[in-house]
């Protein structure tokens, strides 16, 4: 196929479009792809990256020149407060808690103890506001997947009562074999190799807090937790969350992780074989198996308040009828902050997760702006906080938007832009939950490239962004990511790109910006999340979930409350 680079020649200009009549925008003529400048993104990753802004964790230095700079690039940029109170910023207000270093775990089987030390062997936190929680010779369960879910007939409690005991659960979904093929995994379970909420730790919690649980440990295992432990270990620093009105005392007294060696001294330590015990959670018979081990710690919490923001702007529609409805653009501005040194850096950068969505907002809002004619519904860029910390700052949008979500067409996320130059193809991370997705196999057609899937749906990337809570809500919503055809390189160079940095610089110092960057599939990949936008603002119908989506009934319920048919 032609492949076809409208932005080699200059601003924006027209063409006529073909194919699905569907998706055409209702002008007589179409806009073309718009003009983005690479060197424009990078300028914006280099000052967010920067020492300076001191890895741009919530409630920091880092947040405050981070959200000053972004409001500064918005006003530039030509958008308007984002905020129905007249400002570029939607207050999140956040509790920080950081639990005490020198905390140790004690596993205890009559005169026989396990201890471990905090960082290396476990890492434990609680999101109760207050400053000191412990378990105390709580027993310790073994509640296999912990998962609960009846359209896959599956329960790992049986009714057992797990009420002020910690429960030891394995992380992912169950990986359940395929009756026809052992080898594969069950297609029809779980989403066969895809993972499902119910892999996810937090889900894990959730449930422990359901079943009156003190606490929840997770055996980290690299492979189905999708990052190895080191991950983890990052989490030892300061902890956000959104307050409840009952101050998160309706959660786990603690929550936290333990590695594969000391899951494995445990269960030797309670008489148990691990390898038995993990296979016996593979089946629907499963039922918790106490350990006859107890667990003690104690964790004195620092905590604090901050009212962080997200910071939103807007550029209104051109339709007088229509410019109430609104196509949200999210990226995340916040990192890691500053946390343990690794290879003399203690700085988290955060260059491409994510001051590369960032940059990639801006330039989005500055073409849109740029549009001698807006389109008809409104466009909001919503740069989120604390999306590291659990996705609080889309959380908190999701669950108390600025403008109705019955009238929010689609979410449009973007964290981690490709760097690495072009790709022949654009992935989409739970491809074929919504009509959003043919709007991207046009656009992507348009530009000569290929939609493929998630190739990593084992790790659960559909919740673990900022659309993940506006899905949740009922919006439908588009999560893309790099390709992995790079153009001039071998077929699987954009797999050994993702597994470098899954292994080396995720959620590390050393995801800063290097020198042998290149942009330029970046850059496609924006015009690509720019015409989209584009034609969803323009089109007659809203997108909406496919049949059998998880969110399709929420979103029905939704528009129909608010009167549309
Ligand atoms: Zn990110």
């Amino acid at each position: 196929m032609k492949r076809f680079f409208p932005w080699l020649a200059g601003a924006l200009f027209v063409l006529t479009l073909t194919g699905c009549a569907g998706l055409k925008p209702t002008k007589p003529e179409a806009v073309g792809f718009p003009q983005i400048e690479a060197s424009a993104v990078l300028s914006h990753v280099k000052v967010l990256a920067s020492d300076e802004y001191e890895g741009r964790a919530p409630g920091t230095k880092g947040e405050e020149l981070s959200v000053t700079y972004i409001v500064g690039q918005f006003q530039k940029a030509g958008l308007k407060p984002g905020n129905s109170d007249g400002t570029y910023f939607q207050k999140v207000p956040l509790i920080g808690i950081t639990a005490d270093p020198s905390a140790v775990l004690t596993f205890k089987k009559g005169s026989k103890e396990q201890k471990l030390k905090f960082k290396d062997d476990f890492v434990a936190w609680t999101k109760r506001v207050t400053e000191t929680v412990s378990v105390d010779q709580a027993e310790l369960v073994f509640a296999g997947y912990g998962v609960q879910a009846a359209e896959f007939n599956w329960d790992d409690y049986k009714g057992a009562d797990l009420k002020g005991k910690v429960m030891v659960v394995l992380v992912g979904d169950p990986p359940v074999p395929d009756p026809a093929d052992p080898t594969e995994l069950d297609p029809k379970a779980f989403g066969g190799k895809a993972m499902t909420y119910y892999g996810r730790w937090t889900y894990k919690y959730e449930m422990g807090a359901k079943m009156g649980a003190a606490g929840v440990l997770i055996v980290h295992e690299t492979e189905p937790a999708g990052y190895p432990f080191a991950v983890v270990q990052s989490k030892v620093t300061e902890q956000f969350d959104l307050v409840t009105p009952d101050k998160n005392m309706g959660r786990v007294a603690v929550e936290g992780w333990i590695t594969l060696d000391q899951a494995k001294k445990l269960f030797a330590l309670a008489g148990q074989d691990w390898d038995a015990l993990k296979k016996s959670a593979l089946s629907r018979d499963f039922k918790p198996v106490p350990l006859g081990t107890n667990a003690s710690m104690t964790l004195h919490n620092t905590l604090r308040t901050v009212d962080s923001r997200n910071v939103v702007g807007k550029l209104e529609g051109s339709d007088p009828r229509l410019k109430d409805e609104y196509i949200l653009y999210t990226s995340h501005w916040d990192h890691f902050g500053i946390g343990p040194e690794i290879n003399g850096d203690k700085i988290y950068h955060g260059a491409v997760d994510n001051a590369t969505g960032i940059g990639g907002l801006i330039e989005l809002a500055r073409a849109f702006a740029r549009l001698p004619s807006p389109a008809k519904r409104s466009m909001l860029f919503v740069a989120t906080t604390a999306e590291e910390q659990g996705l609080l700052g889309s959380q908190f949008y999701a669950e108390s938007p600025i403008y109705p979500l019955a009238k929010t067409l689609a979410v449009i996320n973007m964290d981690a832009l490709n760097v690495h130059g072009r790709t022949r193809d654009i992935t989409i991370v739970g491809l074929g939950n919504s009509d959003l997705d043919d709007y991207a196999m046009q656009v992507a057609a348009e530009q000569g490239r290929v939609i493929k899937p998630d190739p990593t749906p084992e790790k659960g990337s559909f919740y673990r962004s900022d659309h993940f809570p506006f899905a949740k809500q009922g919006v439908p919503a588009l999560a893309s990511g790099a390709g992995i055809d790079y153009v001039g390189r071998e077929p699987d160079y954009g797999k050994k790109l993702r597994e470098q940095f899954t292994a080396n610089d995720y959620h590390k110092p050393s995801d800063n910006v290097r020198p042998d960057w290149d942009l330029a599939g970046a850059v496609e990949d924006l015009q690509y999340y720019w015409m989209v936008g584009y034609r969803i603002a323009e089109a007659e119908k809203f997108p909406e979930w496919k049949p059998g989506t998880e969110f399709k009934a929420t979103r029905e319920r939704q528009l129909k409350a608010a009167g549309k048919p």
